[in-house]
């Protein structure tokens, strides 16, 4: 579809949407590329939607920005991704079922293995497939999660070595708190790491890739970035935690916007919302905005969040319904029928809640906020800031 299509396909769409700035994210992608070592990867994590950003069109934007391959947490979000015609190596991150096993070689997609079942299942559904394939083992290190202790680990990694159908093509662990200021147990994790690494080389076992660092460990320093790098939260220009801020010149793709659809007054007394939590105290102006905790915007915001009406803070007035949610219009502010809402994210300049203030006024991340978006929202992206694509299930 062209340009201006689109632009008329926003118009007469939902007015809740999330504008991706598909520039922004590849500006990311760039300059987590440009600060590490030469030789190492970038693996762009897609998983979850690709944070709630949508994962085809993400997907592609990376690999595209210089990503050299795709990380997912599931099957079925490779299978998405094979689908779109994404050919990009991509690594399952997380544990799958054994049953899975042969769908995810079908797909050609690379495994992680964390315990013995697992690596039967791949063996057997790997005995009939014509190509090697990739796995990686994980190395639990102390997360306590998914994947093997160390002494399982090598012989994991001994296993998938010297098996004619398979590929060590990765080691790999997970920290438990590298996005902490003054953590000391990302330096442990590591050495554990590194032991399995050393164990296996003295057995002229080399896996082609030694991986370890999430984003609070490649933005902490080029000693956790190895081989590769798995970033998932930075790539979209959220910082990891406020101890970890991002590079210069990185900056949130997502913006979560919305426009007014009806403005009314509030007289004293009146409440607003169910449960009548909001009692007007004087006159005050009020707008609907068509968001609500169906959309992934939770309910728990209730009397407590505020969106960007007019350039100024407009807070949330009451329950946040399924569908729904009011907010006071500003003083001076002149909105109307089709005024613009900045609901949450985008460039602070804006002066929306980011996803992690959102997030800590509910006692949760931006992780958690961004992965919450929910499907019926559309998703718009934008380059030079036209509308290039929108993903909208309504419409598929
Ligand atoms: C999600 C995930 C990542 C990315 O984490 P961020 O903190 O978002 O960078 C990296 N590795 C694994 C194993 C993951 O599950």
């Amino acid at each position: 579809m062209t340009e201006p299509m689109l632009a008329e396909q926003a118009r007469r769409g939902r007015a809740t949407r999330a504008e991706i700035d598909l520039d922004a994210f590849a500006g990311n992608i760039r300059t987590i590329l440009a600060g590490l070592r030469p030789g190492t990867a970038l693996m762009a994590v897609i998983k979850a939607n690709a944070y709630g950003h949508g994962a085809p069109p993400m997907a592609r934007a990376a690999i595209e920005a210089g990503a050299n391959r795709l990380a997912v947490a599931t099957v079925g979000e490779g299978r998405q991704l094979r689908r779109a015609g994404i050919d990009a190596p991509i690594l399952v991150l997380g544990a799958i079922d054994p049953g899975e096993a042969p769908e995810a070689v079908r797909l050609s997609l690379e495994l992680t293995i964390g315990t013995e079942p697992l690596l039967d299942a791949i063996e057997q559904a790997a005995a009939n497939a014509s190509d090697l394939l990739a796995v990686h083992v994980k190395v639990d290190t102390g997360l306590r999660r998914y994947g093997a202790e160390p002494a399982l680990a090598v012989e994991l990694a001994r296993r998938a070595a010297t098996n004619p159908k398979l590929r060590l093509d990765g080691l790999a662990t997970h920290f438990a708190t590298s996005e902490d200021d003054g953590d000391t147990f990302t330096v442990e994790q590591r050495a554990v790491l590194l032991h399995v690494v050393d164990t296996l080389a003295r057995e002229g076992i080399a896996p082609v890739s030694v991986h370890m660092a999430n984003s609070g460990a490649l933005l902490r320093g080029p000693e956790f970035h190895a081989d590769a790098v798995r970033g998932g939260i930075a790539i979209y220009g959220i910082a990891p935690s406020a101890d970890r801020p991002l590079l210069a010149g990185m900056r949130p793709a997502l913006t979560l916007r919305s426009r007014v659809q009806r403005v009314f007054d509030l007289a004293p007394g009146d409440t607003v919302g169910y449960g009548r939590t909001f009692r007007a105290e004087q006159s005050i102006r009020a707008a609907l905005v068509p968001i609500g905790y169906a959309d992934g915007y939770r309910r728990q915001l209730s009397n407590r969040a505020w969106m960007v009406v007019g350039g100024e803070r407009a807070p949330v007035l009451g329950r946040v319904s399924m569908d729904q949610a009011v907010v006071a219009v500003p003083a001076g502010v002149d909105a109307r029928l089709g005024t613009e809402v900045i609901v949450a994210g985008g460039d602070p300049a804006l002066g929306a809640p980011s996803m992690d203030e959102l997030g800590d006024l509910i006692g949760t991340n931006s992780y958690e906020m961004l992965t919450g978006i929910a499907a019926r929202v559309p998703r718009h992206y934008l380059r030079n800031g036209e509308i290039v694509e929108i993903v909208d299930f309504a419409n598929e």
